[in-house]
């Protein structure tokens, strides 16, 4: 688990709004940083009532003064929340969670509005939004605006939006407030150029200058780990147009532990090409170092990244330059436009029209214009780079599951992860990008060289790539007996867990340990492209460990994928589930498979369990509830 208030020197946030002269406090538990843009978004729309408000981590804070905020008159709390996984609040919410739920709180007159983060895939929709607005109301706090969810699997940017609407609504009739200013005019940070000290200059660090240098335990999200790559290979046959990469990173002298299960998180960084690229378009020195200080001092974070640091820097590790930018960041680069069209149509979309909506979802969404390709596209746009800093997300870590046992590999966490790479409708290829970096690094072609070098082992014949990384717990366990049988169902990357959890069954079994049966549903497109871990699979099958059933989609004339084989087995899967107490696990694609499945099962309990179907979904549900059914699950 993460260290509680790391770093934490800010004090009462009410005491800092009261020296700040503040009235609106936004807290946000965010996992890939969207719920932090979205406080922020708000905090900087409440300049044009006139409102100063201040972002705050609640992790680094104490919550327990959500009490005292009654005391600041006119005070508002807004909280930008986001589910994550099965139902659970963020990393950073964790703690205000656990707070929230003890009944002596007394929130009574606390003035407060709350947007939900969500993925309508998940079973748990919205859990923590809806649980946080619940639960203020129940303490006594008074909603200033009904709870707004937003759909990550849908337009999460356009239900942002549409309820920040309302919501202003309300906090303007409630507290009689005009709009009086536009906030994109308005700078957050202001911009320092000196000579700093080179010792002062981050280099890429998310955490503590210079901690790739010195790197000291414990490491966590604010700490990471520098881990030397061990080993890189290519899964897909040598035919294949697609990648998928095998790696292994070493934990060793980390005291980072695992367990079969868990994810991986890591830090990536940006292609060179993509940050020459802006430095070319806006014709910037990308070296040059600068620092960007929030112009409001009693801020809670006093740089949007790492600073000082070269813009080069800040380009490759800091920012997100990949994705495409919300609304309000087109809305504030708009006025660098110098073309009347190019700035019309920032400016359309950027505002809260419905044609406004209906041109980001084409152009911009639809297109998969990130804020390089909106560049290349709209050539009179020149914003200064330091403001494009100040406006554009956080590069975010990227999360993958372990497909390693730690009982097998104690020191070492496996990934398997498959490269992210697409056409888009204006015909440029994009690419993801920690995916990518692992394939440069895969064909050696990885830049910037310094700090991910293995720091003893620095010449070029036998250098060892390293990456940043932290360790995240997770639910997704293998049964408490050995004797309890596992179905696993996992399509393409979603066998990564599932190898973990048979290379420990094997180990359990060939210690004599009676283990019950292990049987895994897997698909991929052919065998002779993509089948993940073909060998390994065949010889726990072949040891009478593994009960493999693979469909491989393209391999006939029409398509087989698991949710048929699932079907097929129908019977036998019902009797397992009743009988023999089996427990099943689902990994891969949030999208549709997971659904898929999950209705699969719920047809299998009324075509064998002679139930009806709502006491098929009902079952389905306690089996969930029961931690019987678990999901690791991505979109
Ligand atoms: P990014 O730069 O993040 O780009 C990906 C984004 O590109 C997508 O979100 C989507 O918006 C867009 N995109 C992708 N394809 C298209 C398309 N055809 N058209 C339009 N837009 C598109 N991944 C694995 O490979 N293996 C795992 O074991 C694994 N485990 C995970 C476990 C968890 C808990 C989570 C949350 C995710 C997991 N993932 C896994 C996904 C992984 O975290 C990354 O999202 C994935 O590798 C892509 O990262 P990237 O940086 O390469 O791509």
């Amino acid at each position: 688990t993460l260290p509680t208030k790391i770093g934490t020197t800010n004090g009462s946030f009410v005491d800092r709004m009261l020296h700040g002269n503040k009235t609106m406090v936004l807290f946000y538990g965010s996992q890939t940083g969207t719920a932090e843009d979205f406080a922020q978004r708000l905090a900087k729309q409440a300049k044009r009532y006139g409102i100063a408000a201040m972002v705050v981590d609640p992790e680094e804070t104490e919550m327990e003064d959500l009490q005292r905020l009654v005391t600041i008159e006119n005070h508002l709390a807004v909280f930008t929340v986001a589910t994550y996984g099965e139902g659970d609040p963020t990393d950073n919410a964790q703690e205000f969670y656990e707070w929230l739920r003890q009944d002596a709180n007394d929130l009574n007159g606390l003035h407060y509005a709350v947007f939900g983060l969500g993925n309508k895939t998940y079973e748990y929709y919205n859990a923590v939004g809806k649980y946080v607005d619940r639960r203020l109301s129940e303490l006594g706090a008074v909603r200033v605006a009904e709870l707004g969810m937003g759909d990550d699997d849908g337009n999460i940017e356009d239900d942002f939006i549409a309820w920040s609407a309302v919501f202003w609504k309300n906090v303007c009739q409630k507290y009689r407030l005009v709009r009086d200013t536009d906030e994109s005019t308005m700078r957050q940070y202001k911009l320092i150029k000196d000579i700093f000290p080179q010792e002062t200059i981050f280099t890429g660090e998310v955490g503590r200058l210079k901690c790739y240098e010195k790197q000291k335990s414990p490491f966590h999200l604010r700490n990471p780990f520098l881990a030397p790559i061990l080993a890189n290979k290519e899964l897909f046959k040598p035919d294949s147009l697609r990648s998928c990469l095998h790696l292994e990173l070493d934990l060793t002298n980390s005291r980072l532990s695992y367990e079969t299960g868990d994810h991986v998180a890591i830090f990536p960084t940006n292609d060179s090409y993509l940050v020459n690229h802006i430095g070319e378009l806006l014709g910037v020195d990308l070296d040059e170092v600068i620092s960007l200080v929030d112009f409001d001092e009693d801020a809670q974070k006093k740089n949007p990244f790492p600073c000082p640091c070269s813009y080069r820097t800040a380009l490759t590790h800091y920012l997100d330059i990949t994705s495409v930018p919300n609304t309000q960041i087109l809305k504030d680069i708009a006025q660098y436009a110098t073309d009347e069209s190019e700035r019309a149509l920032l400016t359309l979309m950027g505002s809260y029209s419905e044609d406004g909506r209906i041109k980001y979802k084409d152009w911009a969404l639809d297109g998969c214009r990130s804020i390089v390709v909106i560049l290349e596209d709209l050539p009179s746009l020149k914003p200064p780079l330091e403001y494009l800093c100040e406006v554009l997300p956080r590069l975010q870590a990227r999360y993958y599951s372990i497909s390693s046992s730690s009982k097998i590999y104690p020191t070492s966490v496996h990934l398997t992860a498959v490269v992210v790479q697409y056409l888009t409708p204006t015909q440029r290829i994009a690419k993801g990008v920690a995916t990518n970096q692992f394939r440069r690094m895969y064909l050696k072609e990885y830049d910037p060289k310094p700090i991910f070098y293995d720091n003893n082992n620095n010449d070029e014949t036998s250098f060892c790539y390293r990456l940043p990384i932290y360790i995240r717990k997770s639910t997704f366990r293998l049964p408490f007996k050995f004797q309890t049988p596992i179905i696993m169902i996992g399509p393409g990357t979603g066998l990564a867990p599932f190898r973990g959890f048979i290379q420990e069954r094997h180990f359990q079994k060939i210690q004599g340990k009676p283990v019950g049966e292990t049987i895994l549903y897997y698909g991929c497109r052919k065998r002779d492209e993509d089948f993940l871990y073909e060998d390994e699979l065949k010889y726990y099958e072949s040891e009478k460990t593994l009960e493999l059933h693979v469909a491989f989609s393209r391999d006939q004339e029409h398509k087989v994928y698991v949710t048929h084989l699932l079907r097929l087995d129908g019977e036998k899967l019902w009797k397992l589930i009743i009988n023999n107490n089996a427990n099943l696990y689902v990994c891969g694609d949030a999208k549709h498979m997971s659904r898929d499945v999950q209705m699969i099962i719920v047809d299998i309990a009324q075509l064998f369990g002679g139930l009806t179907s709502e006491g098929a979904m009902a079952f389905v549900k306690d089996l969930i509830v029961k931690g019987r059914y678990s999901q690791d699950v991505w979109s």
